[in-house]
């Protein structure tokens, strides 16, 4: 009797794990509803296969939840209050002082991220796409597991993106990331910002045009120190104009809360008190350390960046990995390009489709924004010879400041190789270089040289003429 039980009680238990681990087949699945991810399944979907995409958080990604969107919003926040300053020149009159309201821009900012939560799921709903919400992490068998579902693709795409990266000093957890920065629900008196990436800049320009005092806690001299050196100069002194306290040569050492609940950070340039906000801008990493990728080979390099070559393909049969897990260029059109490329090239019978990572255009929202795309004057002095590389360079108060007595300086140069004059770098700060920098891509991505933008009449009186005007 006790032995059938067992045998019993053996059977119906595998009859149920067989029912729960059934596993689902399909012919596209993805990993990560963020950018590339839901960019890849959707585009899949549309040539009529079998895609599931598997999402632990929330659909969107880094960009809409933590990164671009509520960023750019903010952006424009402190847009606004920089505008405020140039009214009375422009003849407003405004009673009293504008008081700003950190939780009201939150609230609605909050309100329309869920709103765009619900259309991504609503999109995969409407391409056909499977929707599956937990954390998954591959098997043995070459599936993902998600609460214990198995998932099998014909084809599996990894697009699980990183998160910002906390330096490892005592004290570190007293601070926040730029994801807390969008937890905050007010403006911080005194914030200190610690990185000289973009992030970095962008979240201490936002939070100083609002009225925090900031302080930008950059390793060596300069922020932005990989873009073009005209760039890195001017952020760093119109930052610096524009009041945030830039302490450089300061590497992190302790953080800790004082007695009256203020932060003190101590660094190799000193230790600095009174701080209500840390935020660490020192990086991101990629999300591979829990996913268990080794149990379906695929490869990483020593900071756990999935490696793929020119086609997203990973060293594991039918496995690709494509946007911020891959380590190169962090940026959503990027992920969702190359999302959508693999999508043609597997299932719409595109062999030769990938993405061309050169020449990606990229903005800084800084105050005031940047425009950069292609390379540098120091790469194109490397890669063609000084004597081969002219360049085009402008310095001029636009319009709108003649104005104001807030002035503002816009920065143009233009890097062309010899003899033809092939554009080959673009680099501007200046008021509107944010939208200037498209369609210049445009043309450069085609191999515009600097007699094409010569040939180009103006638009007057705008920013951007200077830029077909140059000599
Ligand atoms: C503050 C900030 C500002 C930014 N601003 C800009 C900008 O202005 N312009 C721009 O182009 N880019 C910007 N970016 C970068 C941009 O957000 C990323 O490059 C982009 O989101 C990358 O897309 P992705 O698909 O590779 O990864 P993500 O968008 O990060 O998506 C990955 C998704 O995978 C999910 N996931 C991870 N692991 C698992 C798992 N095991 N199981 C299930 N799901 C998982 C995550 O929850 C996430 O939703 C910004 C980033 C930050 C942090």
């Amino acid at each position: 009797m006790h032995a059938l039980y067992r045998v019993s009680s053996r059977i119906s238990f595998r009859f149920f794990s067989n029912m729960a681990g059934q596993v689902k087949e399909y012919d596209y699945l993805v990993l990560g509803g963020g950018s590339g991810g839901v960019a890849s399944a959707r585009r899949a979907a549309e040539f009529g296969i079998k895609v599931a995409c598997i999402e632990s958080k929330k659909l969107g990604g880094t960009c809409v939840n933590v990164g671009c969107v509520p960023k750019k919003i903010m952006f424009h926040a402190a847009s606004l209050a920089e505008s405020l300053h140039d009214m009375k020149s422009y003849g407003f009159t405004i009673d009293g002082t504008p008081q700003f309201t950190w939780n009201t821009i939150k609230t609605s900012r909050d309100a329309y991220i869920q709103r765009l939560n619900g259309i991504y799921e609503n999109l995969l709903k409407k391409s056909g796409v499977e929707y599956v919400q937990g954390w998954g992490t591959f098997t043995d068998d070459g599936c993902v597991d998600v609460d214990g579902q198995k998932y099998r693709g014909k084809h599996t795409m990894i697009a699980v993106g990183g998160k910002p990266t906390v330096p490892d000093i005592p004290g570190a957890e007293f601070g926040i990331t730029s994801d807390g920065f969008f937890e905050l629900s007010d403006l911080p008196k005194k914030t200190a910002v610690v990185g000289a990436g973009y992030i970095a800049v962008e979240l201490a320009g936002i939070m100083s045009e609002l009225g925090s005092d900031v302080s930008l806690f950059i390793r060596h001299d300069k922020a932005l120190r990989n873009f073009d050196e005209m760039i890195s100069d001017n952020v760093t002194d119109s930052m610096e104009k524009s009041g945030i306290t830039i302490v450089r040569q300061s590497t992190s050492k302790k953080l800790e809360v004082a007695t009256d609940g203020s932060l003190t950070y101590e660094t190799t340039a000193g230790t600095f008190s009174g701080f209500n906000c840390v935020i660490w801008a020192i990086g991101r990493e990629p999300l591979t350390k829990s996913i268990k990728l080794e149990n379906i080979g695929v490869n990483v390099d020593k900071k756990g960046n999935i490696v793929v070559d020119k086609f997203q393909n990973t060293s594991a049969q039918n496995v690709y990995a494509l946007g911020d897990v891959c380590g190169k260029a962090l940026l959503t059109p990027v992920a969702v390009a190359a999302g959508r490329r693999l999508a043609h090239r597997l299932f719409d019978n595109k062999p030769d489709l990938k993405l061309d990572y050169e020449d990606i255009p990229t903005v800084v929202f800084s105050h005031p924004p940047i425009g950069t795309i292609g390379l540098t004057e120091a790469e194109a002095n490397a890669k063609y010879g000084k004597d081969k590389v002219k360049t085009y360079k402008a310095s001029f108060s636009s319009l709108y400041f003649s104005m104001t007595e807030r002035k503002q300086l816009t920065l143009m140069k233009l890097i062309c190789v010899l003899p033809e004059e092939k554009v080959v770098g673009l680099h501007m700060q200046g008021q509107g270089c944010d939208e200037i920098l498209q369609g210049f891509s445009v043309a450069i991505k085609m191999g515009a040289t600097k007699k094409d933008f010569d040939n180009t009449v103006a638009i007057h009186p705008t920013t951007s003429e200077e830029l077909v005007t140059l000599r």
